[in-house]
């Protein structure tokens, strides 16, 4: 079920709760059990779905993709608002947060020097107005939340599942907040400009893909999925529930096999949307009368794991 409106957020506490399978720590790869011979991020699963020949350009030709200002920001807030919840509870205050944006900038580029290239040394003002553009982005999360009264159990977290026996499920998590009587919230944070309904079935997608590897870790169903819309400083709940999620599970179960057989077939065909708009590779798209590149050589669906040997898409990627 959706809603939407206030922003009314109940206290969550980093309370325990009990996991049949602990999280495993952000950045490192979990072990992939011996049954398992395929995975699937949530971000390459909604590719496929929204355009087969969009998840072939990104997952097998492994196309490069330069971050646009919008990704970079989307990647720098998630960060900021990452460390704000290092910072004692009543010091999460707007101007600390303010305070992190320029920091955390020079970490991200540092650590991924493609995001250093977004903004040429001879536009010191483009950089700035962008820095800027992140802190009012900040100023609309905490219309929406009051960070001091919470304490996540868990903040990109890389959590991942075993689905069908043979096919692991893993995806970052934003945050995750856990209630005095063991109740989960994810949370996702949403920082792009892009108009709300052309990326809303993705951003719910990608929840409950989230939902479905905690029911089949923790054995608890999420009581609350939330969309935190910062440009527009609103909230989108969505409550799942246990059938709702096996049926999810199959879903995803049956958009693999499809992965698998167009592998083996090479045959990824494009699906135009409004979300052309977005994609990096119209002029490789037959559709805007570009054509793909040669098939990899080799590539035949049997190295499906590659994913589950690195890291999957980090948060903010898709923003
Ligand atoms: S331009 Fe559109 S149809 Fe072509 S690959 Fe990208 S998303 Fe798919």
């Amino acid at each position: 079920m959706l809603s939407q409106g206030s922003p009314s957020v109940p206290d969550m506490t980093a309370e325990p709760v009990t996991t049949q399978q602990p999280a495993a720590p952000a950045d490192v790869p979990p072990a992939v059990p011996p049954t398992v011979r395929a995975s699937l991020s949530p971000s390459r699963a909604a590719d496929f779905k929204t355009c087969p020949l969009l998840y072939r350009f990104r997952s097998i030709d492994r196309l490069p993709e330069r971050p646009t200002v919008e990704q970079a920001r989307g990647t720098l807030v998630h960060a900021v608002l990452e460390r704000l919840f290092d910072l004692p509870a009543d010091g999460r205050t707007p101007s600390a947060a303010g305070d992190l944006v320029a920091p955390q900038w020079d970490r991200l580029v540092t650590e991924q020097p493609e995001l250093g290239g977004i903004f040429p040394d001879d536009d010191p003002a483009g950089a700035a107005e962008f820095l800027r553009s992140a802190a009012a982005l900040l100023e609309g999360y905490f219309t929406v939340e009051d960070p001091r009264r919470l304490e996540p159990a868990e903040r990109e977290s890389l959590i991942s599942a075993v689905v069908d026996d043979e096919l692991l499920i893993r995806g970052y998590l934003d945050r995750l907040d856990v209630a005095p009587d063991g109740a989960l919230r994810v949370v996702d944070y949403k920082t792009g400009g892009a108009p709300r309904e052309a990326f809303e079935a993705r951003a719910l997608f990608q929840l409950k893909f989230y939902a479905l590897v905690l029911w089949r870790t923790r054995g608890v169903v999420p009581r609350v999925l939330r969309l935190l819309y910062l440009r527009d400083a609103e909230v989108l709940d969505y409550a799942p529930d246990a059938d709702e999620l096996l049926r999810f599970e199959r879903t995803v179960v049956a958009l693999w096999r499809a992965i698998e057989q167009a592998t083996q077939r090479q045959d990824f065909r494009p699906r135009p949307s409004r979300l052309c708009d977005w994609c990096s590779h119209q002029a490789l798209c037959p559709s805007f009368g570009g054509t793909p590149p040669p098939f990899p050589v080799g590539v035949t669906g049997a190295d499906p794991l590659r994913d589950a040997r690195t890291r999957p898409a980090a948060p903010g990627a898709d923003e």
